[in-house]
């Protein structure tokens, strides 16, 4: 999975020209920075390989997409469909916006599902937010085709699946924004750091004042600079931008080498009676960060999950009995425990979140395991891992 495998003397080299300079802020300080602009570069490459209009850098993840909802028109009393299965940030961001989160169900492909989309709709809604779960594409030209339908607005959780494409199309370039995460472990890393991306400049320039404090950036005086919304401080530092412009750079090579390694794990489980594979809608956009393939029934599942463990295969992840990655656990949130009140508990139209029920989502993820890919893997490697899988995967 992630860059962090092949951090080398890029990395080193990118980090120290920003220290030999002392300028650790994103703009401004045009003579002592030396022409050397870390953040703007990275959006540069970020935008270049993703053949979009514009990227930008902002301090993490979740920040990427609280700006996405905000530069997209999104907030108080908004209702957004949210998949069940994402990464908490998801769903925080769009709390943190004032907005209402409203869960659809997924579907084989195990992100949210255009029907599930089409029930969950009311005259409220205003965003579909899906997210490219474990490396992979939802089927998101069905998606886009609903939203441009409905008059809603389509924003891309494409933080885990930076390089996946669909038809030749790069995952975050469909909707009006695209979120991605560079945070530690991603495949992309910055130490923290996201980026918004998009073709409409006016969602661009939004998104680039709100996240320091509404400025314009026009011109090379700071204190003369204009205010064109209220915004707040979901800056980068040019370290992390630094460390992340040299990652960047090896991406093609890390999603060689993940789909290589993933080629060779899934050529072996085919051959395993009883597992059936996530449906990709685009199998060669996949950029393999994860095999995720499912069991017959949830005993067995966890059975395997158990067995996978005791073999010595790490990276396994059971979704369903995981705190992190799907509703069922999350009960701080579905308590909706906070320190001070949440704007969304003032709206009239606020659910109860312990109510929410995705029969069709409980029934997939409970059955899905997903392997991480790593980069370093030797070819013995990879062969243990696959008679470790076969000798448990067959047991059961
Ligand atoms: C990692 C992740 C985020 C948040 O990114 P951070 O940089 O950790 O804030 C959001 N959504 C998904 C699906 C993620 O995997």
């Amino acid at each position: 999975m992630p860059g962090f495998e092949i951090f080398g003397d890029e990395e080193r080299k990118e980090v120290n020209e920003v220290l030999e300079t002392g300028v650790l802020f994103r703009y401004g300080f045009d003579a002592a920075r030396k022409g050397r602009w870390k953040a703007r570069e990275m959006e540069a490459l970020l935008a270049d390989k993703l053949e979009v209009g514009y990227a930008h850098l902002c301090a993490n993840g979740t920040m990427a997409l609280s700006l996405a909802l905000a530069a997209c028109g999104i907030g108080a009393g908004d209702e957004v469909i949210v998949p069940p299965f994402t990464f908490v940030a998801t769903i925080e961001s769009v709390i943190m916006a004032g907005a209402i989160p409203v869960f659809a169900e997924i579907d084989d492909t195990l992100c949210l599902s255009p029907e599930g989309v089409a029930a969950a709709l009311t005259p409220a809604t205003k965003a579909v937010l899906p997210v490219h779960m474990c490396g992979a594409m939802a089927r998101i030209d069905e998606l886009k085709t609903l939203c441009d339908q409905k008059g809603l607005v389509l924003i891309e959780d494409a933080c885990q699946s930076l390089g996946a494409s669909h038809q030749g199309k790069f995952v975050g370039g469909f909707g009006k924004a695209g979120c991605f995460s560079f945070d530690s472990v991603k495949t992309v890393t910055c130490g923290e750091g996201g980026a918004v991306v998009t073709n409409e400049n006016a969602v661009y320039l939004t998104a680039d004042a709100y996240s320091d404090h509404g400025h314009d950036h026009i011109g090379s005086d700071r204190g003369a600079e204009d205010h064109v919304t209220v915004g707040t401080n979901y800056r980068i530092c040019e370290l992390n931008a630094a460390v992340g412009l040299a990652q960047l750079r090896k991406l093609d090579r890390i999603l060689e080498i993940q789909r290589r390694n993933k080629a060779v794990l899934k050529t072996a489980m085919e051959k395993i009676p009883g597992i059936t594979f996530r449906t990709l809608p685009d199998p060669s956009g996949d950029s393999a960060t994860f095999l995720t393939f499912l069991l017959p029934n949830l005993e067995k599942t966890r059975q395997a999950v158990k067995a996978l463990g005791a073999a010595g295969v790490d990276g396994c992840f059971h979704w369903f009995d995981n705190n992190w990655h799907y509703i069922r656990k999350w009960h701080h949130f579905k308590d909706l425990k906070s320190p001070a009140r949440l704007a969304v508990q003032a709206l009239p139209n606020f659910p109860d979140f312990k109510k929410v029920a995705v029969p069709k989502s409980d029934a997939l993820i409970e059955r899905t395991i997903s392997l991480q890919i790593k980069l370093g893997w030797t070819d013995a490697d990879l062969d243990k891992r696959i008679q470790a899988l076969t000798t448990v995967l067959k047991g059961i």
